[in-house]
């Protein structure tokens, strides 16, 4: 264990200087001595600007379904460079891409491309809020939306709360600036609890015109809903008139061709991609019914400058392809089963309680012997022995996200290498962790 961060410290230097944080997505930034600069990133691996290899599970939050650089998607980039950039015209191919997304999502009647997968959700909660004519909706506690004011909000769990209080978390903004004029249109619930569900329409169904969900919060340790708990969610939409939008950001073209949708066997009104699309290049999505995709053009604006660029619109043609056409998306899974299960004998064999939750290709590592089935209960798992861990894991060469609500993402670069050092390195950073914790109880 000799890793240097030379380079990436004396970087961080000078480029807080320029940037905020140093960086240019606050996510981004591990520390005055701890951020991390990238120098490329190939398959499942990145080298830092002083050499160190890392695998990576983190995966930039989830894009990278093929790998990084992958030699065709990037050849097909190359050629939609040739085509000209964006010209505020249409280009044949988003047609293309739009029915390479149809034939996966059969909710994708109708397509709007954007750049990012706050834009594309924004772009459904308009949608909703024009057809319905209501302004407020549901979120799940624990999800996260993208970087706009009206999602922007979070239940406060870990300070102040205590669970079995009977008493409901209080929702904060994630950061200051929101406007505290956004919280009157927001209804929170727990995931999996479709009682409460029902209360909050019984109470407010005459304001409520969508429910935003992300069925596998890919931003919370993956936790799920179950079969029946979505299909009880589908149903009170439709008897309460509440459009069903389905955040399928991290979810889409990973869990299932056709999405976490397809995996729990509903279909939603609006349903939101990006991520997986075009193996990082940048395009989101914004899908539906027919009925209510045709708002755009009719009432509800949508567009930017940016919209479908020839590089990403031809980088997703080929990542969709590819996804359609190989078994990239079951061997991804298949990967991730095998890792899980190797991670799992070694914390086995030390008693640390544990579980896997989600899909593979995209598992939470919870430290409990039981999986949570809400946001409120990942409290409950030993978070504080992650956030311990996950350092220990970057000093031997694997990155995952310091905090345990970001699941490990498989990618179809992962192979046997990256597995058996990926295994050998937890090990020993597992070990080192038991060490250092205990090291500071005495
Ligand atoms: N929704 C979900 C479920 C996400 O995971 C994310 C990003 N991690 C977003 C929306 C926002 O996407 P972006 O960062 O591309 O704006």
């Amino acid at each position: 264990m000799n890793r240097k961060l030379t380079r990436c410290n004396a970087h961080f230097e000078k480029a807080r200087q320029r940037l905020p944080l140093g960086v240019a997505s606050s996510f981004r930034y591990w520390g005055d001595d701890k951020t991390i600069y990238i120098k490329q990133g190939r398959g499942a691996r990145l080298t830092d600007i002083d050499d160190n290899s890392y695998i990576d599970y983190r995966l930039g939050y989830g894009p990278a379904i093929l790998g990084y650089a992958h030699p065709e998607v990037d050849a097909a980039a190359r050629e939609g460079i040739e085509v000209g950039g964006v010209f505020a015209f249409g280009t044949e191919r988003e047609l293309t891409v739009a029915q390479l997304i149809f034939d996966m999502v059969p909710a994708a009647e109708l397509v709007r491309f954007s750049n990012s997968g706050t834009e594309a959700v924004m772009a459904a909660l308009r949608v909703a809020r024009s057809y319905t004519g209501k302004d407020d909706f549901i979120m799940i506690e624990g999800g996260y939306h993208g970087l706009f004011d009206a999602v922007l909000w979070y239940s406060e769990v870990e300070a102040g709360w205590t669970p079995g209080s009977g008493r409901e978390p209080e929702v904060l903004p994630y950061s200051a600036g929101v406007p505290q004029s956004c919280r009157q249109h927001i209804h929170r619930v727990p995931m999996n609890d479709a009682e409460q569900l029902e209360d909050v329409l019984r109470a407010h169904g005459d304001k409520i015109g969508s429910l935003l969900i992300e069925p596998m919060m890919g931003n919370c340790c993956s936790i799920t809903a179950t079969d029946e708990y979505m299909h009880s969610v589908r149903s009170l939409c439709d008897r309460y008139q509440v459009l069903l939008i389905i955040d399928e950001l991290k979810t889409g073209f990973r869990v299932a061709r056709g999405g976490v949708q397809e995996l729990l066997g509903v279909q939603a009104d609006l349903c939101t991609f990006a991520k997986a699309v075009a193996n990082g290049y940048p395009i989101s999505v914004v899908a539906g019914r027919e009925e209510l995709m045709r708002q755009i053009g009719d009432q509800v604006v949508h567009g930017g400058t940016y919209t479908a660029h020839s590089v990403s619109l031809a980088a997703a043609e080929k990542t969709l392809s590819i996804l359609a056409e190989t078994p990239v998306l079951a061997d991804i899974a298949s990967y991730g089963e095998t890792l899980q299960a190797g991670l799992g004998r070694i914390l086995s064999a030390r008693n640390i309680p544990h579980c896997f939750v989600g899909h593979p290709s995209m598992g939470g590592m919870f430290l409990a012997d039981k999986a949570p089935t809400n946001y409120r209960e990942w409290v409950q798992s030993d978070y504080t022995y992650y956030e311990a861990l996950a350092p220990e894991l970057h000093e031997r060469g694997v990155i995952v996200e310091p905090d345990s609500r970001e699941p490990w993402f498989i990618c179809a670069a992962h192979d046997e290498a990256c597995l058996n050092e990926t295994l050998s390195a937890f090990e020993e950073a597992v070990d080192a962790t038991i060490e250092k914790l205990s090291g500071t109880e005495k």
